[in-house]
């Protein structure tokens, strides 16, 4: 029997076309196409239909639904809104993303490199050593969540002829044209693609997600039933309050390169200077001990692969690294003049005018040695905790001695 609407009245068809009848519900049938039927029995209602080759007659029961008939239909609904979701890589930021499908009543499973099955227990996932098993269990969404440097290696182990016919694939890795090209290439024609990137991790999207940015690209995403699994998996974080940015993976990679990847290496070089929190940290000062706490949880394999697999990385490396040496040289510049105007300045003692002479030769060897490219030298310096202002002190004092 194949079910179709017709007015307000649920229509029972048989495949063949033949004799049909139309079920209208107690909330369904009026009173005046109860009255306008020709034959009425028990609650059954024959309406007059035209007479058309597959004689189509219409059945009305107005008996009452059981009393849990809506409650009924509104969980069938509920169900039908949901996906199953299996997440291939279950490692920090799959377990965060797991935890919050599972709160809006999605099915999770889960396939990793490690054996997860305590954790996905008290979570509510259904665990798969067995990559085989993970595909035969057809999750209506594959989520891709490994590290980015083993993310094409763990794709082509996918056996892929195990799952759907079409299946939705979804990565969050946190570069995008690089998945994007691997699931082209690798992906059957059949299987839909979408590349997102949660612009937030456990730390900073550790209570709400409320305003947070999520990337999306709907690389390839057939029409109809296909569309809307698209969308219900988007709205997983819509119902966050996520921002949703629909954008290009080439345009997310121009973006992220110039924030994400500079925001992450700060970070780091900032951790290698394992800075400690002083009572009298200023604002300023504890955004930075925050910055540090932020980038540093994450693994390194992350940050490499932001640099690896995002082609605008290495460019904003270079421009992080002349800012600096700008910035130097411009204190260094200041520094410079300062002393000179004390060289020339007559009337100053004569020791005070050794001790600027040395001075700035010493501060114009340093800062000469870092614009001429040997910089290296002198950050080296500063990183053996030599500071390059004790440096000059130091040489200043002896060969002012000198002169004297
Ligand atoms: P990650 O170090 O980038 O990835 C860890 C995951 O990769 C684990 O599931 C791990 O599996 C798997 N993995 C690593 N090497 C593997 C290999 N050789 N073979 C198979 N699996 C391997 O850390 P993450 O924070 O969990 O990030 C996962 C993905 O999410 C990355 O692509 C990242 O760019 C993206 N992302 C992360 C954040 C974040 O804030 N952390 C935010 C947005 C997007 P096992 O645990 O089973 O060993």
């Amino acid at each position: 029997m194949e079910a179709v609407r017709l007015q307000g009245a649920r229509v029972l068809r048989d495949a063949q076309g033949g004799d049909a009848r139309a079920l209208l519900g107690s909330r369904g049938s009026s009173s005046s196409s109860s009255s306008s039927s020709s034959s009425s029995t028990s609650g059954r209602v024959r309406l007059p239909l035209r007479r058309s080759k597959s004689r189509l007659s219409v059945v009305a029961l107005d008996a009452a639904q059981p009393f849990d008939y809506e409650s009924r239909r509104m969980e069938q609904m509920h169900k039908e809104s949901k996906l199953k979701v299996g997440i291939v890589g279950f490692g920090n930021f799959g377990q965060f993303l797991a935890q919050r499908i599972v709160k809006q009543g999605h099915a999770v499973l889960a396939h990793s490199r490690s054996d997860y099955s305590s954790l996905c227990d008290e979570m509510g996932v259904s665990f798969f050593r067995d990559v085989d098993d993970f595909c035969e269990e057809h999750p209506d969404v594959v989520l891709l969540s490994t590290s980015i440097l083993s993310t094409e290696a763990v794709l082509r182990s996918l056996p892929l002829q195990r799952l759907k016919r079409s299946t939705l694939f979804v990565d969050v890795l946190s570069v995008k044209e690089f998945p994007k090209t691997l699931f082209q290439q690798v992906l059957p024609a059949e299987f839909d693609i979408l590349c997102t990137h949660p612009m937030f991790g456990p730390e900073s999207g550790r209570g709400s997600w409320n305003s947070l940015p999520l990337v999306y690209d709907k690389v390839r995403v057939g029409s109809g039933v296909r569309d809307e699994r698209c969308q219900r998996f988007l709205e997983i974080f819509e119902r966050e309050g996520c921002r949703m940015v629909e954008m290009s993976c080439a345009e997310h990679d121009r973006f992220a390169a110039s924030s994400q990847f500079i925001t992450h290496t700060v970070g780091r070089m900032l951790g290698k200077l394992e800075l400690e929190s002083t009572p009298i940290n200023t604002k300023g000062y504890e955004t930075l001990l925050d910055l540090v706490q932020n980038t540093q949880g994450d693994s390194f394999d992350l940050y490499y692969g932001l640099f690896m697999y995002n082609i605008n990385a290495t460019e904003e490396l270079e421009r992080l690294e002349l800012a600096f040496d700008a910035l130097k040289k411009q204190l260094f510049g200041k520094l410079h003049n300062v002393l000179r105007k004390q060289l020339f300045d007559v009337g100053s003692a004569a020791t005070n005018h050794a001790v600027a002479v040395a001075s700035t030769a010493a501060t114009v060897a340093a800062s000469d040695k870092i614009s001429n490219g040997s910089g290296v030298a002198a950050s080296e310096k500063i990183s053996n905790g030599s500071a390059v202002s004790q440096l000059t002190l130091v040489s200043t004092v002896e060969e002012a001695q000198g002169h004297q």
